[in-house]
């Protein structure tokens, strides 16, 4: 399958295949110089992704040089892309050059930052290999790094000539990573399709089982809603945009009470986040208790967190909401509240009053 991401600058086209990486030199060859590839990854992905990735590229002809961040978040700091840089320029890159991501959100990135500002702009290919990346961090072009003041605070917006999505790939993947990204599988479902939050209710046990043909179409039908969205909204003006936090500002306090540790992966906080915001939907008369139950009864199946205490939450009201006023997307004093009033019918809602957002997390944190 070919998803065409429709960019009004930087058009570019997504393919999503299971075992689509025995076909990965013919796809790459083209963006190879002299028939030589740059290549990021990070240790885990460098182990378990990229040995099979080489050699085949290299039947192919193809030459690499690869370059291997650490593991984790720590992979996203400005010493890192200081390195990556200097790394990418002593291989002599060239503007015209293509640099292959091949890794997690992490990766996309850093990669992504870095191939913006070398030579004021070079090209790169992703090839995500988290469930997270697949479907939510390798489409819409948005690239960074992390700085003292906070999560990807510096970063660029720069779109992919190509990104190759092989579910095949998660196959390596920790469960715990697994599960964080199918909380943001889920959020498309919750944003605005409800057949495919049934999917998802009718496939997970097939999806957790590895099934490679549902992972392919959840995968798929994901990537194909962040890239209607983000096309409807390319650099977050208009709002369209800000359906895909859903979950984010309750997650982002959750994520902030524990550090942005792996106490708890955004994923997660992500799940228990969604499962906050249908509840406090359900407490305005907006939304019937019965869809709240299902958003929670589906990320519990997965093994996701959806009360503050299986997230291990343990701040009071007022201070998770204190959290919620520092976070970034924060702006002219409103916080963008997304609600919903069903299954599939999110929405943007200015008015929510932060006390009684307090209050309600405190009777949260008692039930
Ligand atoms: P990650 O890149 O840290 O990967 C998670 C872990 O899985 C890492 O330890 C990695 O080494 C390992 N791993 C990756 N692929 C593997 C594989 N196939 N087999 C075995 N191990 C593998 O984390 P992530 O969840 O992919 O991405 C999180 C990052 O993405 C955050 O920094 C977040 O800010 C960013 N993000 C960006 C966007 C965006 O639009 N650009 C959107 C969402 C998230
Ligand atoms: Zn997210």
């Amino acid at each position: 399958t070919v998803i065409s991401v429709d960019l009004t600058n930087a058009p570019y086209d997504i393919h999503v295949r299971a075992g689509l990486m025995a076909q990965a030199p013919e796809y790459l060859l083209p963006y190879a110089r002299d028939n030589r590839l740059l290549v990021v990854t990070d240790e885990n992905v460098a182990r378990a992704v990229w040995p099979a990735l080489e050699a085949a590229l290299s039947a192919a002809g193809v030459e690499t040089a690869v370059y291997i961040l650490p593991a984790g978040e720590a992979g996203k700091s400005w010493g890192e892309l200081e390195k990556l840089t200097d790394w990418m320029l002593a291989q002599h890159v060239e503007r015209s050059d293509h640099v292959i991501a091949l890794g997690g959100g992490v990766v996309g990135d850093i990669t992504g930052f870095a191939t913006h500002i070398v030579k004021r702009g070079c090209s790169f290919v992703q090839i995500p290999t988290t469930l997270l990346a697949q479907v939510d961090s390798s489409v819409g072009g948005k690239t960074a790094i992390n700085s003292a003041a906070g999560k990807n605070l510096v970063g660029a917006f720069h779109q992919p000539a190509l990104v190759l999505i092989d579910p095949e790939l998660l196959s390596t993947l920790p469960p715990r990573q697994l599960a964080a990204g199918f909380a943001e599988v889920v959020k498309y479902g919750l944003i605005d399709d409800p057949d495919f939050f049934l999917y998802c209710e009718d496939n997970l046990d097939s999806f957790f089982a590895g099934d490679p043909a549902i992972r392919a179409q959840a995968i798929i039908t994901s990537v194909q809603s962040k890239a209607r969205i983000v096309a409807a909204d390319e650099t977050e003006r208009t709002g369209t945009r800000a359906l895909l936090n859903l979950g984010h500002t309750f997650g982002h306090a959750l994520e902030a009470d524990t550090g942005f540790s792996d106490r708890l992966f955004h994923g997660e906080a992500v799940a228990a986040g969604m499962a906050l915001a249908f509840r406090y939907s359900v407490r305005l008369g907006l939304c019937a208790d019965e869809d709240a139950r299902r958003v929670s009864q589906l990320l519990k199946r997965a093994g996701l967190p959806t009360t503050l205490s299986d997230a291990g939450v343990t701040a009071n009201g007022a201070l998770l909401v204190d959290y919620m006023r520092h976070d970034k997307k924060m702006s002219g004093g409103t916080l963008p509240f997304l609600l919903a009033r069903g299954i599939g019918q999110t929405f943007l809602s200015k008015d929510v009053a932060l006390d009684d957002v307090a209050d309600f997390l405190d009777d949260e944190a008692q039930s």
